[in-house]
């Protein structure tokens, strides 16, 4: 067994964890509801705030330790070892980690197997304990969405934590402000220097507004007080972009604008609180009615959608809200703000500028969500996975220039499912980097097979997971593959979104340079729908746009559809890209582009997405030696096996 580290500030560390005045007979029940959620939304029997004195550990808050004996010396701890570490800690199994394998705790009653733990900071820095969750089995998996909810419950378990140091620290002052007259007169002083430290911990220094903590303790008074309660949050999408695009000056005065706005919107009646980066938080009292806060909801996205004129510069931004009502939704603080964050979610994935109420569905998905992770794991070691491919047209002649390629999982009970029911799990779990190398792998093979039985110049378009992108080598990766298949780089064109590839990161980049070097297309995918477009035009070694569908969609009716759509092509001749527009339906919308001048389409009007057999017997892509139609088919489907 490893003894957890003790750092070299542990000194000073303990002095700050004197600062909350908890000791072993001093829990705090203001975490019991941080462990009790904890346990819950990660199905845990374990969960617990320990805070890490010098020599041994003691309990702020458990639950599911009641009937267990634990030993609370430091040198067992877990957590001990997790304070030494920034961020999150996770142990699989406990019976195969060289520090714990022998622990008493894993060998023990307790018998911890799996473990995942959160440094709890003081304001100054310093690690004083950690929230911990814990199963007495083990866990291949925790996923990036657990992870994250974990952070959440860690985070408000920090807030917690400090207003007690703050509440701690004003009755000490006013203890010694008990003392006899005689004592000199720093009490005093103290005692405004808490009151400015009070200020200070319950304001956004940035904005002014109530910050997360002072916005958690409202919304639990209201909620005590027994009194009706709407919850909206508000994210606002594409900051990360006006960061990068034009410094953080600017962003900050972007946040101060819109904080300005929602405040103006919401008036006296509600408090206005940003709770995160660019995550704002509207507390209702008792709201005249479940419509009066989902008006709110939408006149808080329609002023953030009005232009801000930064340095000079026209900056537009659009933001997407999530509402919960109490007591409806729920009654406790946490939950309701989750329920709002699980709304937001939706409405984000519902696209920019739109806003969502929350329904108890969404927790359903959630947990679906999780389900569906043990199921990947099957799926990918049993091949249930398989490549559709949609044709690409030249729109001047109407002849074939390639496809791309469509996941869809033959799930064994479920029927075939499109991308939408599994790609947000598969995403966020630790397989997508897997199934996108399958992706990648499966459809070069095809495009080499028909390439071999005469499409000449067949292109593949394959899209990219985010986690290719950003781990890994990704160039080294797809060059390999192309050479396994003997296929030439520009039979290839990878396909990004914002979504994928634009979060500012080097290795992303350098990793499309090298392939965009190589001779490999890459397209930009859903081009038009998100702010980063024009600025990363310039950034990245982009060879084609892909038209999103709602412009082309809209274009025939919407004269603001139809101007993006010429503006893209515009901006494409610029740059000296292709062009190819998706979601093309019917022969108006195709005329339509090939009069402005676009040079592919890709839609319902040209083929819906095709098992490779189909595609090729449609297309006619038929191996040089006469076959009977059944061998056709049978080679064609071998290529693509699952
Ligand atoms: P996408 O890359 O934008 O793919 C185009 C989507 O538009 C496909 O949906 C396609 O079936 C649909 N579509 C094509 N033509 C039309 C049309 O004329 N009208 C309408 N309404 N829709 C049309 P699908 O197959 O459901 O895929 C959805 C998304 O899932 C894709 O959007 C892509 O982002 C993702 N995806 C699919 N396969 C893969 C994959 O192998 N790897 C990765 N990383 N993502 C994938
Ligand atoms: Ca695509
Ligand atoms: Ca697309």
């Amino acid at each position: 067994m490893k003894c957890p580290p003790i750092l070299a500030s542990e000194e000073l560390r303990l002095e700050a964890l004197s600062a909350y005045g908890l000791s072993e007979d001093q829990a705090l029940p203001d975490l019991d509801p941080v462990v009790r959620i904890a346990a819950r939304v990660l199905d845990m029997p374990v969960a617990a705030v320990n805070m890490i004195a010098s020599d041994h550990v003691f309990l702020a808050a458990s639950t599911g330790l009641d009937d267990v004996d634990v030993d609370l010396r430091r040198e067992v701890s877990f957590c001990a070892h997790a304070i030494a570490q920034s961020g999150l800690m996770v142990v699989p199994d406990a019976t195969l980690d060289e520090r714990f394998h022998d622990n008493p705790l894993v060998s023990g009653p307790a018998g911890i197997r799996f473990y995942a733990g959160i440094p709890l900071f003081s304001p100054q820095g310093h690690a004083v304990g950690a929230l911990c969750v814990i199963d007495r089995k083990p866990r291949a998996h925790f996923t990036r969405d657990e992870q994250a909810r974990l952070r959440d419950l860690a985070q408000m378990a920090a807030d917690r934590l400090e207003l007690r140091r703050v509440e701690f620290s004003t009755q000490s002052a006013e203890h010694e402000d008990d003392k006899p007259a005689f004592q000199p007169s720093p009490a005093v002083d103290r005692l405004n220097d808490e009151d400015e430290l009070h200020r200070l911990a319950n304001t956004d220094i940035l904005t002014g507004l109530a910050n997360r903590l002072s916005f958690y303790r409202r919304v639990e008074s209201n909620l005590a007080r027994g009194s009706r309660a709407a919850i909206v949050l508000v994210d606002l999408d594409g900051f990360k972009d006006v960061n990068n695009a034009l410094g953080h000056v600017a962003g900050d005065r972007l946040l101060c604008e819109v904080g300005r706005r929602l405040k103006n919107v919401v008036g006296a009646v509600g408090t206005v609180a940003r709770i995160g980066g660019d995550e704002f938080a509207i507390l209702l009292s008792d709201p005249p009615s479940h419509e009066h806060a989902t008006r709110v909801a939408r006149a808080a996205i329609a002023s953030i959608d009005a232009p801000v004129i930064v340095d000079g510069d026209e900056v537009r931004i659009a933001a997407s809200c999530g509402v919960a009502f109490a007591p409806f939704h729920a009654r406790e603080a946490f939950e309701l703000v989750s329920n709002a964050d699980l709304a937001l979610v939706k409405a984000k994935s519902l696209g920019r500028g739109q806003s969502f109420v929350f329904v108890p569905e969404l927790r359903t998905e959630v947990v679906a969500r999780r389900l569906n992770l043990v199921e990947l794991d099957r799926a990918v070691s049993d091949s249930e996975f398989v490549l559709l491919y949609q044709p690409q047209i030249r729109l001047s002649d109407g002849t074939l220039t390639g496809a791309e390629a469509l996941i869809r999982w033959r799930h064994p009970q479920r029927g075939v499912l499109s991308p939408a029911a599994f790609l947000p799990a598969l995403e966020s779990g630790p397989l997508a980097a897997t199934v996108g190398t399958w992706v990648l792998d499966q459809a070069c093979a095809q495009a080499a097979l028909w390439r071999r039985w005469g499409a000449e110049h067949f292109r593949m378009g394959v899209n990219l997971f985010s986690a290719q992108l950003h781990v890994g080598d990704l160039a080294g990766e797809v060059l390999s593959t192309l050479e396994r298949h003997g296929l030439p780089p520009e039979a290839l064109e990878i396909e990004i979104t914002e979504h994928t590839a634009f979060d500012d990161d080097q290795h992303a980049l350098e990793a499309l340079q090298r392939l965009r070097q190589s001779g490999v297309g890459i397209a930009f995918d859903d081009f038009g729908t998100g702010y980063a477009s024009l600025s990363s035009l310039k950034r990245y070694p982009i060879t084609r746009l892909k038209i999103d569908r709602s412009f082309v969609h809209g274009m025939l009716d919407a004269n603001q559809d139809a101007s993006v759509v010429r503006a893209i092509l515009g901006m494409a001749d610029s740059f000296r890209v292709q062009t190819i527009a998706e979601g093309v339906e019917n022969e108006k919308q195709r005329d339509a582009l090939t009069d402005l001048g676009c040079e592919e389409g890709q839609g319902y009007l040209f083929g819906r997405p095709l098992s490779a057999s189909k595609f090729a017997g449609i297309f006619g892509i038929a191996p040089p030696l006469p076959l009977s139609q059944d061998r056709l088919y049978a080679e064609a489907d071998n290529a693509n096996p699952s």
